[in-house]
């Protein structure tokens, strides 16, 4: 065995990582959210890459948006010579230009090290802060399992268990 709990175990074999609102603790489902979506991804980039259509789509039918960016994306780039705070910059002003042309009302910045991201509890606590902040009804992230880089395995494993636990 694994060492999973039976309602562990059922959840990796559904291959969902949906909230389950039976779960024990589990948070009623809100009436009335501020947003309707929050998108969480590891990198600037990473939320229009994954949920860019949906995101439009839903911003012109009305709806907000709200995308976080985890780390500061200082590791995305070949050229030596480019510094890494100019880099981060650069790629948050990108971030919010993209969420002007979709339509996305919000954007967070975390600003945790690139490539040095973990499952932290500074990592659980500014997402719940967030959570808590703008109350979105869904909640996007990255796929628990898919060939991602690691920065995206932190998130991706926080957000469900933040969401199964409130
Ligand atoms: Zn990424």
């Amino acid at each position: 065995m694994n060492g999973l709990q039976p309602y562990e175990l059922q959840q990796e074999r559904a291959h969902t990582y949906m909230a389950d609102r039976k779960a024990p603790g589990a948070l009623e489902v809100m009436k009335t959210p501020d947003y309707e979506a929050m998108v969480i991804g590891a990198h600037p980039d990473d939320d229009d890459i994954g949920v860019g259509g949906t995101s439009a789509l839903w911003a012109k039918q009305g709806k907000k948006i709200v995308w976080v960016v985890m780390t500061d994306g200082a590791e995305g780039s070949e050229v030596p010579s480019l510094i890494d705070t100019d880099l981060m910059l650069a790629r948050e002003q990108e971030q919010r230009m993209a969420c002007e042309v979709l339509g996305v009302q919000a954007v967070e910045f975390l600003r945790f090290s690139d490539g040095h991201l973990t499952n932290s509890e500074a990592a659980r606590k500014a997402i719940v802060r967030l959570i808590r902040q703008y109350r979105p009804r869904v909640v996007f992230t990255h796929p628990r399992t898919a060939g991602r880089g690691p920065a995206a395995l932190p998130g991706s494993r926080a957000v469900p268990v933040l969401l199964r636990t409130g």
